[in-house]
């Protein structure tokens, strides 16, 4: 079987398993002040630590959460909300097109919510790369505190954003910038700063429903989740220890990607497949992701028949209600809903082998060639 769907999820790497094996036998409540509860507040403080440094942030700036989703939202909210109680309202909310879902969705019931807080969207051009011109003409126009939200990659074609050219405007200009670094963390260089930084430990061979935000000191956040002051009182509720703990392992163990996999898997892709597009190829892209169509062959059938192969891909489409929608990414990058709907994502990890790029090509080469049978039929 070769698995290349390490956006969706990756595999639990073996040093994010000991770690929850070690956490789990420790029977104290971080918050206990006795022997036990010290010793899971040092298994927090030590993952704290560990994620901290590899996106290059004060330890104390961490806020564990249940993952990039809760993460996400409490950024948001928090923001909206920690500004509004401090009287600096945040009334713009500029939000790039191919956020992930979990943005756009609460981006969206916010600016229902909120009186005075408008929603904007940030296109993005044919190579799906927000624009940062946009970003300045909208700052530029309105007036009021604004909140930007641009991601750091995309999920779905893993290319990389002007972060770092966003966290500039928002300097120069008063605003607040939050980014999904869902997807970079761990695969690309976190080469930029931001007011708040969203993660999930699933993403980078940890386990699954736990994540992190990262805030600035001087960033405002309203904590979403109250009782118990946990997290510095920013997110109440016992932590997950023993998931923490793998997180914090998993973001000590884990190296930057390169991408000599995803170039050789594009390299034959393109010979067996001389019409294949491959989308947000001319842009800077996260070493591991490919998201490409193969002309005519809807995206169904294909994972479909790659499932049935051994090969687990993801395709950009999301199924709602019986029907497939196009992805909003490639939606937003003018990719036509016919081609959008037969895109595939193939996406590597950390245990990713060459072994993995030939088996795929061996399945996409059978699809292929089985193709014109099935269109006929
Ligand atoms: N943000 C991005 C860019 C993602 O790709 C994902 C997961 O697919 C999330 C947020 C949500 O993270 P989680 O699955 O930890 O809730």
């Amino acid at each position: 079987m070769a698995y290349l769907d390490h956006n969706a999820t990756s595999p639990l790497r073996p040093e994010g398993r000991a770690a929850m094996e070690r956490a789990l036998e420790i029977a104290g409540n971080p918050s206990s002040i006795h022997a036990a509860g010290r010793a899971a507040r040092g298994a927090l403080d030590r993952a704290r630590a560990q994620v901290s440094a590899l996106v290059g942030a004060p330890a104390g700036q961490v806020i564990f959460t249940g993952g990039g989703t809760e993460a996400n939202a409490l950024a948001l909210r928090g923001a909206v909300e920690g500004a509004a109680a401090s009287g600096e309202r945040i009334t713009r909310l500029f939000v790039s097109a191919i956020e992930h879902d979990s943005v756009l969705a609460t981006a969206q019931a916010l600016a229902e919510q909120t009186p005075g807080l408008r929603l904007q969207s940030v296109h993005v051009d044919k190579n799906g790369v927000a624009d940062v011109a946009t970003i300045r003409a909208m700052l530029r126009e309105g007036k009021g505190r604004a909140l930007i939200a641009l991601m750091a990659a995309n999920n779905e074609t893993g290319v990389v954003q002007p972060v770092a050219d966003a966290a500039a405007l928002a300097r120069e200009s008063g605003a607040l910038l939050f980014v999904d670094a869902v997807q970079a963390f761990g695969k690309s260089a976190m080469d930029f700063t931001a007011d708040y930084i969203s993660l999930s430990a699933h993403k980078i061979g940890g386990p699954q429903g736990v994540g992190a935000l990262i805030v600035n000191d001087a960033a405002p956040l309203a904590p979403q989740m109250l009782g118990g002051g946990q997290e510095h009182g920013l997110r109440a509720g016992t932590q997950n220890v023993a998931g923490i703990a793998g997180f914090g392992a998993v973001a000590a163990a884990c190296v930057p990607l390169d991408s000599t996999l995803r170039d050789r898997f594009e390299e034959e892709l393109k010979r067996i497949v001389p019409g294949v597009t491959i989308f947000g190829e001319d842009a800077a892209r996260l070493p591991n992701t490919s998201n490409f169509a193969l002309p005519h062959i809807a995206a169904e059938t294909s994972l479909i028949a790659l499932d049935l192969d051994g090969v687990m891909v993801s395709s950009g489409a999301a199924c709602s209600s019986g029907k497939v929608k196009p992805s909003h990414v490639l939606e937003a990058m003018g990719v036509s809903d016919d081609l959008a709907g037969c895109a595939l994502r193939v996406s590597f990890g950390w245990n990713s082998t060459q072994a993995d790029v030939d088996a795929a090509i061996a399945a996409l080469r059978r699809l292929v060639a089985r193709a014109p049978a099935r269109e006929a039929a």
